[in-house]
């Protein structure tokens, strides 16, 4: 049953009863349009009281029902609100907790709303990149002001009860921690027999200036929306409940509804909800199986990485200490992180007292004994197996049984590092990103012999670090630098074919990428991707790599932090100025290769980089390195700056259509370097069923 009905004396109590958050689906619908029914038949029932079991009243709609026929069977949400509205018998909303969306929509059809002081609501639609669809944005102004009401619906942010305790929202509010379902049916019982019933539709919005006002909300968000047409499809919803009578504001909202609930970028954005949400599951491992705790941890190396690794632990609560291997790298390095705690401090993102209580979870150590207790080790040293050895050797002799033994690699095997211990099932990848305090993206890497325990407890870690994890196998780059390799090998292509670095940053940068290939190399350090890159041509002998990029370290044009890279800059500025000079020696690289230098249109150019994003991804999904593609998708917008109006490289495919990506293929493949064009398998077969990577 997914809500309950019950009678307390004169009131009729329905329940929804859905966990986890009382979404709206079909069954809960039924079940409440029957109580509601029954309520109304029964002539001993005075008033209904509409509460929610469990951690809330409810999240809303349920979203997996959008975009099929159970998003509009009967009764719909519509005719439930309406049924509702259309009681004879008082409605009363008991809002014991979370109350968001539909939820808060059908709340607002009641005559009366009771709440608890910490509930969070909100109406999130925008968030789907959708407009609110079951009255909300006719109904939320005319209750909280016409202000407040755009403000909640076009940020879609949660509100806590009492802070709207000054609007006509809520009837009563209950202090947090006491019971709302008896606050509920004492009001009940004082206005059972009063008549007429208030509606919410019959308030009007009084609010002079409203055109003015509309007008600015407008210019405001237009600036704000980006690619995404919810934002400012909101503010026009919202400015229907004061420029339209009620019925038809309602029916506006619905045409939006309708229009953004098939556009492109709200199924992205629904994709990528989805896809965080799937990422922290494992096929072969259980919501049941059983946690290590995670009290402590230790990080071995004060690096780039380390550092930021450090940092959060320190940010969730957990102590962290810090092994260096001399004292003053140690003291400079715990320097380093107490003024990037005072930067956010200044900032105003940090309390002072924060700080303190950050730093304080935070020690150092050049002794291993020392992190012998800790519950999880997090290992950041040079990318170079032999230290690894020597490192996870330590590990194993000092550490206690149970403790997590975590590398932090980008490349090397897990495999072999695991078997540098005589604990393999402890050992697994925990792939940060830099910087590490700042970036979502967590790889989790799966070794052959990791525990099912080690695993579920690293993915709940991930939670408490404000993670977005995703689980891949062991291969050279895991999912998000193996695919990068051959956006970034196009890209050198592209350069010897007859682009300018550029034309090629600014072509990607307007499909949505926040930093074209040849900025983001000047912000990484052309020296860092040098050595990458010397290692691979020793790795990968059959592999044609570009190898202009290597000219510019010859150079010492090592990007940003030595004032010229790709690009040059302004002396303390990070602002990338083409750069004739290196302009120059592109069109002379192409010429010693022999290469006529063609026009490239931007179309071509995100092909190509996207493209191979997508075939290396098939490749990586069909040997198993991701479990589905939309972790794959996950790793790109969470990490590499994928556009995420455009949900992630695999969903992008899928919107194209697997059989032009594989056409597009097909045609590079008959040009130069045509050899890295080969479609992957799993590619070209979906493509050949007319399926999708993400069905
Ligand atoms: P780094 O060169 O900046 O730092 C390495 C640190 O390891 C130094 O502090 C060094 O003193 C310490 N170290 C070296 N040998 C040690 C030993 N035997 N015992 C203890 N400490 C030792 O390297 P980094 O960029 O921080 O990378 C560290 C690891 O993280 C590597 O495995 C790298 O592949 C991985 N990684 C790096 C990045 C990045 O963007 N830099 C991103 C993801 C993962």
């Amino acid at each position: 049953m997914t809500a309950h009905y019950q009678v307390h004396g004169q009131v009729a109590v329905i329940t929804f009863d859905n966990p986890p958050v009382n979404g709206l689906g079909l069954a809960t619908r039924l079940a409440v349009a029957a109580g509601l029914q029954q309520a109304l038949e029964t002539d001993a029932v005075q008033a209904i009281v509409i509460t929610g079991a469990g951690k809330a009243f409810s999240g809303g709609a349920d979203i997996r029902e959008f975009n099929s026929p159970k998003a509009l069977a009967e009764p719909s949400l519509h005719t439930l609100i309406d049924m509702v509205e259309r009681s004879s018998k008082p409605v009363i909303a008991a809002i014991n907790a979370v109350c968001m969306g539909g939820g808060l929509e059908l709340s607002l059809a009641c005559n009366y709303r009771i709440a608890r002081a910490d509930a969070k609501i909100a109406l999130p639609e925008v968030k789907l990149g959708l407009v609110p669809g079951a009255g909300g944005t006719q109904r939320l102004p005319r209750m909280v002001g016409l202000e407040q009401g755009l403000n909640m619906i076009v940020s879609g942010n949660p509100v806590s009860a009492d802070k709207l305790a000054g609007t006509a929202l809520f009837n009563e509010l209950v202090a947090a921690g006491q019971d709302v379902l008896a606050a509920a049916l004492l009001f009940a019982g004082k206005v059972a027999a009063l008549r007429p019933l208030p509606r919410v539709r019959d308030y009007t919005i009084d609010y002079p200036q409203h055109q003015a006002f509309l007008q600015f909300a407008r210019n405001n968000v237009k600036a704000q929306a980006g690619p995404f047409p919810a934002p400012l499809k909101c503010v026009e919803a919202v400015a229907a409940s004061v420029t339209m009578p009620f019925d038809a504001g309602i029916r506006f909202e619905r045409e939006l509804f309708f229009q953004l609930v098939q556009s492109a970028e709200s199924k992205a954005l629904r994709h990528a909800f989805f896809s965080e949400r799937l990422a922290g599951k494992l096929a072969d491992v259980g919501a049941d199986t059983p946690l290590r705790a995670i009290h402590s941890a230790a990080v071995i190396g004060t690096g780039t990485m380390g550092a930021g690794i450090a940092m959060n632990f320190a940010n969730a609560g957990i102590a962290v200490t810090l092994l260096a291997t001399g004292q003053q790298r140690l003291e400079a390095t715990l320097a380093k992180i107490g003024k990037s705690y005072e930067a956010s401090v200044k900032k105003g993102r940090l309390t002072p007292q924060a700080l303190a209580q950050r730093m304080a979870l935070i020690a150092g150590t050049l002794d291993y004994q020392a992190l012998a207790q800790a519950d999880i080790v997090v290992e950041a040293v040079y990318e170079d197996i032999a230290v690894k050895q020597t490192v996870f050797e330590k590990l194993d002799a000092v550490m206690k049984p149970g403790a997590i033994l975590a590398s932090n690699t980008s490349s090397l095997d897990l495999n072999r590092i695991a078997a540098f211990t005589g604990r393999p099932q402890d050992v697994l990848g925990l792939h940060f990103f830099s910087p590490a305090n700042v970036m979502k993206l967590l790889e989790i890497v799966r070794a052959e012999k990791t525990g099912k325990d080690v695993l579920a407890t690293a993915l709940a870690l991930a939670k408490k670090l404000g993670k977005t994890a995703v689980v891949a196998g062991i291969c050279d780059g895991f999912i998000g630098n193996r695919m990068l390799e051959q956006y970034v090998r196009q890209a050198g292509f592209l350069l010897e074919d007859g682009c300018l670095p550029q034309q090629v940053d600014k072509a990607i940068e307007q499909f949505g990428f926040a930093m074209g290939p040849f900025r983001v190399a000047d912000m990484v350090g052309i020296d860092v991707s040098w050595q990458i890159r010397q290692r691979r041509y020793v790795d990968k002998p059959d592999v044609v790599y570009p190898k202009f990029a290597d000219r510019l370290y010859d150079l010492g044009r090592f990007g940003q932090k030595s004032g010229a890279g790709w690009y040059d800059y302004r002396p303390g500025e990070r602002a990338a100025q083409p750069s004739e000079t290196v302009n120059q020696m592109i069109v002379a690289h192409s010429q010693e290769l022999g290469v006529t230098r063609r026009q490239i249109s931007d179309a071509e150019i995100v092909e190509r980089l996207v493209y191979a994003l997508v075939n290396e991804g098939a490749r990586i999904l069909e040997q198993g390195i991701a479990q589905r593609a939309s972790d794959i998708d996950m790793v790109y917008l969470s990490g590499y700056g994928f556009p995420l109006v455009r949900g992630g490289p695999m969903f992008y495919a899928d919107t194209v259509g697997l059989s032009k990506v594989a056409a597009g293929m097909a045609g590079f493949a008959n040009g130069r370097h045509g050899e890295s064009w080969a479609v992957a398998p799993l590619l070209a077969r979906l493509a050949a069923e007319g399926k999708s990577f993400n069905s």
